[in-house]
C-alpha cells in the first residue's frame, strides 16, 4: 500500500490529507475535513488538473495586459506549455469577458478566455 501526504487548497483551512491507494487505486482519503477534501486528494493523485491564470499583451487599448484563464481544469503537467503558448501572444482591443483568446490551449482541448475588459 502506498501513502501520500497532501495539503488540501479547497479553502484557506489546508487541511492536511493522507491518500492511501493500492495498485494505482485509492483506498481512503483522510484528514479532510469536508467532501470537497476527500474529491481534491483522490484527484490530486489519480489525474491532478488545474485552472490557469496569467496575463497576454494587448495592443492599442486602453491597458497592455489583459488577464486570461483556461475555461476549464487542465492536466497539471501541462502548465507549463500553456503559459510558453500565451506568452508571445498579443491581442488587439477592444477585448471582453469571456472573448476566446486561444483554442486548445497546449492539445488540452481546452480555450484560454479573457477575465477583464480592456476597450480601445
Ligand atoms: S478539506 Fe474541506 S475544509 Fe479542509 S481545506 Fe479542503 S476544502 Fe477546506
Amino acid at each position: 500500500m502506498e501513502t501520500r501526504n497532501l495539503i488540501c487548497i479547497g479553502c484557506p483551512m489546508g487541511c492536511p490529507l493522507t491518500v492511501r491507494l493500492k495498485d494505482g487505486e485509492v483506498l481512503a482519503v483522510e484528514g479532510n475535513t469536508c467532501k470537497r477534501g476527500a474529491e481534491y486528494g483522490k484527484k490530486e493523485v489519480t489525474n491532478p488538473t488545474r485552472i490557469v491564470t496569467t496575463t497576454v499583451r494587448v495592443n492599442g487599448g486602453t491597458e497592455n495586459m489583459v488577464s486570461v484563464k483556461t475555461r476549464e481544469d487542465i492536466p497539471k503537467d501541462k502548465i507549463f506549455d500553456c503559459i510558453r503558448a500565451l506568452r508571445n501572444i498579443t491581442i488587439p482591443a477592444p477585448v471582453h469577458i469571456g472573448d476566446v483568446i486561444l483554442h486548445d490551449v497546449a492539445h488540452t482541448g481546452v480555450d484560454i478566455v479573457a477575465t477583464k475588459n480592456i476597450e480601445r
